[in-house]
């Protein structure tokens, strides 16, 4: 389900064109300056020679005093460059590459070490990917309407639902408290989940949503078959936030059942902030995933509750 390797291939691919285009965008730049300014062409001309001298040094096994000799000059004609180019008045972005990412000049390496810029990337597409089957761009906040809740206690409870959710998406870090919404089918879990989705993406944080059974099936293959290049359950444990949609309607095996502890309690144990919506009660929830289990939901979780009527039956039947 989630390939990692595609959007880290992808990523690489859009920070090489970065870096083309910043290269190529000076190139040509750099070009109409030093026609107009011969005397600055002339020290470009230097300090090409002097990268040649360099090359030639090392390969022909120059002592290390001589290699110094030309590092010293190629310092000199580099600093009357620069002296140059203030007094030509020739600002430094027009003439060298802009790269978009300063740190690692748009290579995506920073020593030997991924540039954050890179990891972001990556979480961008992961994300994009996910889109495709759940298009979490279009859930915001301001579409969830309070008309749909009629009874003022239900209204004043999902306000506060509302409110506490929208301030958790706004104050988002990686380390935020996980949340359990519980509550009948058709009362807002996957629209807010999706609303918070989007508005944390929009940062910058890697985000996943989708329904339990479609993430556990994903795992399920690529743990017993055909899928092996997937690796979904990495990004599970790893994502910075992880949403899983209407936990109890997917098909429970000892293996479904362990891979669900195994990521909550990871999760847990490295604070990573996930969030589950289910319509059953907490009673079905310890009957169905035992006591180990439930004890995570219970005590590792904000849970927020979820009321009113089916919002999808009203929308349906206002439109008739
Ligand atoms: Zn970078």
């Amino acid at each position: 389900m989630i390939n990692r390797y595609d959007c880290r291939q992808e990523a690489k691919n859009q920070i090489a064109k970065r870096r083309e285009n910043a290269e190529n965008t000076a190139f040509e730049n750099r070009d109409i300056i030093l026609r107009k300014h011969p005397e600055l062409l002339e020290i470009e001309r230097k300090i090409e020679a002097n990268y040649k001298k360099t090359i030639t040094a090392l390969i022909s096994g120059a002592t290390e005093k001589e290699i110094e000799k030309i590092r010293d000059d190629h310092q000199i004609i580099v600093a009357d460059r620069d002296k140059l180019l203030d007094l030509l008045k020739i600002e430094k972005s027009e003439y060298f590459p802009k790269y978009f990412c300063e740190k690692c000049e748009d290579t995506g390496v920073v020593g030997e070490r991924d540039c954050e810029c890179l990891t972001t990337l990556i979480r961008q597409l992961a994300y994009k990917q996910m889109c495709k089957e759940f298009p979490a761009n279009k859930y915001h906040f301001e579409d969830f309407s309070l008309d749909y809740y009629p009874d003022q206690k239900e209204r004043e409870k999902m306000e506060d639902v509302y409110n506490k959710t929208l301030d958790y998406a706004e104050k988002f870090s990686k380390t935020s408290p996980s949340l359990f919404f519980q509550g009948g089918t058709g009362l807002g879990k996957t629209h807010i989940s999706l609303s918070i989705a989007n508005k944390i993406a929009q940062k910058g944080f890697g985000v996943l949503y989708n329904s339990t059974q479609n993430f556990l099936t994903a795992v399920e293959k690529e743990h017993f078959g055909n899928d092996k290049d997937g690796d979904t359950l990495l990004s599970l444990i790893e994502c910075d936030l992880l949403i899983l949609d209407d936990l109890g309607t997917e098909f429970l095996t000892q293996f479904t059942t362990s891979v669900l502890y195994n990521i909550i309690n990871t999760r847990y144990i490295n604070s990573r902030p996930t969030i589950i919506s289910s319509n059953l009660t907490p009673r079905e929830l310890e009957e169905r995933y035992g006591q180990q289990l439930f004890s995570r939901f219970a005590g590792c979780f904000d849970w927020l509750v979820f009321v009113g009527g089916d919002i999808r039956k009203q929308k349906k039947f206002n439109s008739k």
